[in-house]
């Protein structure tokens, strides 16, 4: 939302210092969508507002719901056209999780990925990240009836469109507005950053918001095979990667969760297993990793899911080497909103 324009409004008008916090409650906590929904300010000051302030910074074009009604995707347009979009899950009755884009396409071309595949327009705006978030508040308010708090809207996810450490300057904005007590006023520990590997970002994630959560779009454990498939290891390779994860768990001593798809006949064999296994065993702090095996979405490449028995065999071998692993169930296929499917269409 346009904070500062609201502010300036504000004042000159006179109105009282309580009433930024009035308005910031109802649009930011009470998942309210328009200022002519908040009973709490003077009829004049709600017409005033509606026809000067812009509540979200995009156009909603259209979202889509999966029949079971528990995945949910919404495709923005931008002010300079261009698009994004987000998605709302819930794995868990009554919660739900926002993943959100931190650009305009990615530059990274991970081989497997949608959004990499049409390239790279800019970085979101810190505003344009957060209103990702503001949206689905207004959406659940209006579509389910009920009251909305961050008991139900539980967590945000930085893993749509973009590399979140390629943004920085506007996602440490997006990071403060979230957890901000008078804004959204998640908790720390109900947002994560999803990073495809790259050392400072992670570095300045644990100097800067040590309680965030943080995971690894990890998907291969050899150079080879990620050279491959996500080009940025050319740049920041697995060498590299281990020692910033040995420095953020100096610093933070919190759990990183490691993403890693399961891709048939490209990275699920046991050989791959082996891989990943030493190489997460010699990272250190082996109980502070949680490896999330996911499940993925076809989208008319070439790579095709991993079998469901191919990927418990692999659970199972990670886990009979000590490490802790999760199969992550898949949501949001039905409306090409799961990993790697967020093309802006
Ligand atoms: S997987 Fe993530 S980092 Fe890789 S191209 Fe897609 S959006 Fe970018």
């Amino acid at each position: 939302m346009q904070i500062e324009k609201l502010k300036k409004i504000l004042i000159e008008n006179g109105e009282p210092k309580f009433r930024l916090s009035q308005i910031k409650k109802a649009i930011y906590q009470d998942g309210v969508s328009a200022f002519s929904e908040i009973s709490t300010i003077s009829k004049n000051l709600r017409e005033l507002l509606e026809k000067e302030v812009e509540i979200l910074s995009f156009e909603v074009e259209k979202v889509l719901a999966s029949k079971d009604g528990l995945s949910l995707k919404a495709l923005f347009k931008l002010v300079d056209g261009s698009r994004i979009e987000s998605v709302l899950l819930s794995p868990i009755e009554n919660k739900w999780s926002v993943c959100i884009s931190s650009q305009v396409g990615c530059q990274l071309n991970c081989g497997f990925c949608a959004t990499g595949k049409n390239g790279f327009q800019r970085n979101l705006t810190a505003e344009e990240i957060s209103d990702q978030v503001l949206f689905w508040r207004q959406h659940l308010q209006k579509n389910f009836k009920f009251k909305i708090s961050n008991l139900k809207l539980t967590n945000v996810v930085y893993m749509g469109m973009g590399e979140p450490f390629l943004n920085w300057d506007e996602v440490r904005k997006s990071l403060k507005d979230l957890t901000d007590k008078d804004l959204f006023a998640f908790g720390s520990r109900s947002i994560s950053v999803s990073t495809a590997g790259i050392p400072d970002g992670i570095q300045k994630l644990a100097e800067e918001f040590p309680q965030i959560n943080l995971a690894i779009s990890l998907h291969f454990a050899s150079d080879v095979k990620r050279n491959q498939f996500m080009p940025i290891n050319k740049k920041y390779n697995l060498e590299e990667l281990k020692m910033a994860l040995r420095d953020y768990f100096s610093k933070t001593k919190r759990q990183v969760f490691i993403e890693y798809l399961m891709l048939s006949g490209i990275n699920d064999s046991e050989e791959d297993a082996y891989a990943l296994s030493t190489y997460l065993k010699s990272i250190g702090n082996r109980q502070l990793l949680h490896v999330n095996l996911i499940a993925y979405n076809e989208t008319g490449n070439s790579f095709k899911a991993s079998s469901g028995n191919k990927t418990h065999l692999f659970k199972n071998y990670l886990e009979n080497g000590g490490l802790s692993v999760t199969i992550r169930k898949s949501l949001g296929q039905e409306v090409s909103g799961a990993c790697g499917q967020l093309a802006g269409k």
